[in-house]
């Protein structure tokens, strides 16, 4: 028997299994994957952005989160050896309306105890980034940085087995029996007894939650939450004009929305990427705007939370759809942060899904959600900046773990 079954081995559960044996070598602790390797959905599909953190509710977990992540994941690239750049990036207003915007952005940093933040004019916003003419203003934020998180995850992977943790992969989760003592987790190809549960599946942290023999407190906790699943589209920049951008540039968000808005970003590897979108996606794990699965897709239609959140924002979501379906309107959200941006210098990219949660009542659930019902705890809201704060969230997670089996 296990102490601790994870399920999911994106980045949220490797930190959780990373930072359980960090606290207690003598765990043994028992990983579940579906697919063949770790960080082949959300974590390995990102932008890659270490975030400052200047977005967030100051006092939310995701602000809190985000903090004391980005210490600890820039204490873990360095001690481990893992490539990453603290570039710095610009939050860009090209109009009177978003410079008004840009000053409620500005107060949410300083509240969030970001000093180093300031607002920079244009002359000097051309000196950070040469080719960001659409900007009459900027925000700088120094903090921000890259790396590549699916090497983070190998490498919370490799640290955890080698400290005795057993992952499987192939093994998707089907079933879960709830005891008073133990639970048993039934995989595709193994089954794992253990005496606390932690579910980190990410696109799928709602289902595996519905597993569980108690919906009680499902219901009560979650208000009901379902995942929505929102595809982020990127486009690369050709090489040759890969000068345009030097680091990151950010346009101003939309406070209304709940993603950031289409940016660049350099990658930590190399390249520049333009993106991502947000379109629903019609299948959880829909990377093209092809896949389509029927039975997920009718379960997001007739979630009463969806269709409040399609009456609330169904401009957006046009909006989106069209930048999306027309590779022109992408390039003009782009032109307005960098103007000499054409469509010949862009060729498609990746994609990534993001797992948005919602409830029934059509509130996108804006903080990470971690809840617990009888031995099982169920992390099923983790957003961005989930990849910078993971091992923060795993933090939080593992005290909760250590807390219960200590009351057994
Ligand atoms: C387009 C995009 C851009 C982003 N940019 C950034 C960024 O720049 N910086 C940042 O900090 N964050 C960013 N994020 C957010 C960040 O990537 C996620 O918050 C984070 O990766 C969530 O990790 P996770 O482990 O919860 O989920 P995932 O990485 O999705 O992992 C969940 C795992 O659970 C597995 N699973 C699901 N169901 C089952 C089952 N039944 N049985 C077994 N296994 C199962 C899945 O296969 C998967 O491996 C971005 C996200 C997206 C999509």
């Amino acid at each position: 028997m296990y102490d601790v079954t994870i399920i999911g081995a994106g980045i949220v559960g490797l930190a959780t299994a990373y930072q359980l044996l960090e606290r207690r070598p003598d765990l043994k602790i028992c990983m579940l994957e579906k697919e063949n390797g770790v960080a082949r959905h959300q974590t390995g599909h990102n932008s890659g952005v270490i975030h400052s953190g200047i977005y967030y509710k100051p006092g939310g977990t995701r602000a809190v989160h985000c903090q004391r992540g980005y210490k600890l994941m820039l204490e873990f690239a360095e001690k481990q050896g893992i490539p990453y750049d603290i570039c710095g990036k610009i939050i860009v207003a090209t109009n009177a309306a978003e410079q008004a915007k840009l000053d409620e952005i500005l107060q949410r940093g300083i509240a969030n105890g970001m000093k180093e933040l300031r607002k920079v004019g244009r002359e000097e916003l051309l000196e950070i980034e040469p080719y960001a003419k659409g900007g009459v203003e900027a925000i700088w934020v120094p903090q921000a940085g890259i790396i590549n998180y699916k090497k983070v995850a190998e490498k919370y992977l490799e640290i955890v087995e080698q400290r005795g943790a057993t992952a499987f992969f192939g093994a998707k989760v089907q079933q879960i029996i709830q005891g008073d003592v133990e639970c048993v987790v039934i995989s595709q190809s193994a089954e794992a007894r253990s005496k606390i549960v932690v579910n980190c599946a990410g696109l799928y942290s709602d289902k595996v939650a519905n597993m569980t023999v108690s919906h009680h407190a499902y219901r009560q906790a979650s208000r009901s939450i379902q995942i929505l699943p929102f595809r982020g589209e990127y486009y690369e920049l050709i090489p040759e004009k890969q000068y345009l951008v030097r680091n990151l540039i950010y346009p101003t968000p939309n406070p209304k929305f709940p993603f950031l808005g289409v940016h660049f970003t350099r990658m930590i590897e190399g390249g520049i990427e333009a993106g991502p979108n947000a379109v629903l996606a019609f299948k959880r794990e829909g990377y093209s705007r092809w896949d389509f699965d029927r039975k997920e897709f009718f379960e997001t239609l007739s979630f009463p939370g969806f269709r409040k959140i399609a009456a609330k924002y169904w401009r957006d979501g046009l909006e989106e759809m069209r930048r999306s379906y027309f590779k022109s309107a992408f390039v003009k959200s782009l032109q307005k942060l960098v103007p000499e941006i054409q469509s010949e210098d862009l060729r498609p990219g990746g994609a990534g899904v993001r797992a948005m949660a919602c409830d029934a009542e059509g509130n996108i659930i804006d903080d990470f959600l971690i809840f617990e019902d009888k031995n099982i705890i169920n992390v099923c809201n983790a957003p961005s900046p989930a990849a910078t704060a993971s091992l923060a969230i795993g933090e939080t997670i593992a005290q909760k773990v250590l807390r219960r089996l200590n009351e057994k």
